[in-house]
Order: structure tokens, then C-alpha cells, then sequence
């Protein structure tokens, strides 16, 4: 497991106990994703799926711009981290956003079986049941 993985771990861990002590809870059929941003190796946002929205545009909406160094590498975890599979390839919606808001980033989803795979061309065809992923992403 790289650093970066490790990294995205412990985000996710801390991130999962925040949302315990806060009882930010989602329906028992709504798998729980989480995105993570970083520049160099610093985490510039970590988000989850909330209700209607995507943990990719989550994070896109928590991100802190003071943290981004434009000479440091980008790079966009993201991972389903709940339930029989780990499959959290972008989404078509999030895949536009994505190219949108950060051309530059390198973008990790984990495969069906938890291995963390690049989307090199964020074109997923996959449509999103949820129309309100496209509604609320960030102007
Ligand atoms: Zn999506």
C-alpha cells in the first residue's frame, strides 16, 4: 500500500468518527463513500456522500483553497467503504465536475474488490440514478 493510501485510511477513519460523534447517519440502503483531496500530502478536503449528493462533489465544495499549491501534485481519492463492494468509479455527473474544477488532478477510485484503480479519462458512462447529483453540484 502506497503512502497516499495509508493517508486516505486514516481520512477516512477520522472522517467516519466524526460522523459517529456528529450522528450523521444515512439511510441503511445508501452504501457510504468518502473523497479525499490532496495536494502534495495534505489533505485539502474529505467528504462523504450525504442525502443526495456525491462524495466527489462533496468534496468539491469543502475544498479550502488556501491549501492548494499549484506546484504540488493533486490527487482525488475516492472509495465506497461500506457495504459488499468497494466499486466508487466517478459517476458521470461527478466525472464533469471533476474536469471542471481541478483539470489537474489525478484521480483513484477503488475497483469492485477495494484495489485502487486511475481514471485516466473520467468518461464513465454510468449514469447516476440520483438527478440531484447534477442540481447540486457547485456553481
Ligand atoms: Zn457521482
Amino acid at each position: 500500500m502506497s503512502g497516499w493510501e495509508t493517508r486516505f485510511a486514516e481520512d477516512v477513519e477520522s472522517l467516519v468518527d466524526k460522523m459517529k460523534r456528529d450522528g450523521t447517519r444515512l439511510p441503511s440502503y445508501v452504501p457510504l463513500h468518502i473523497a479525499a483531496l490532496y495536494s502534495g500530502r495534505r489533505t485539502v478536503a474529505c467528504a462523504s456522500n450525504l442525502y443526495e449528493r456525491h462524495a466527489e462533489v462533496n468534496c468539491l465544495r469543502a475544498i479550502d483553497p488556501l491549501k492548494m499549491k499549484q506546484h504540488k501534485p493533486l490527487r482525488l481519492l475516492v472509495s465506497r467503504v461500506s457495504g459488499s463492494h468497494r466499486m466508487s468509479r466517478p459517476c458521470s455527473a461527478c466525472c464533469v465536475e471533476i474536469r471542471r474544477r481541478l483539470p489537474r488532478a489525478r484521480v483513484f477510485y477503488t475497483d469492485w474488490g477495494g484495489v485502487f484503480r486511475e481514471d485516466k479519462t473520467l468518461d464513465n458512462t454510468h449514469v447516476c440514478h440520483m438527478k440531484s447529483c447534477v442540481r447540486a453540484a457547485p456553481a
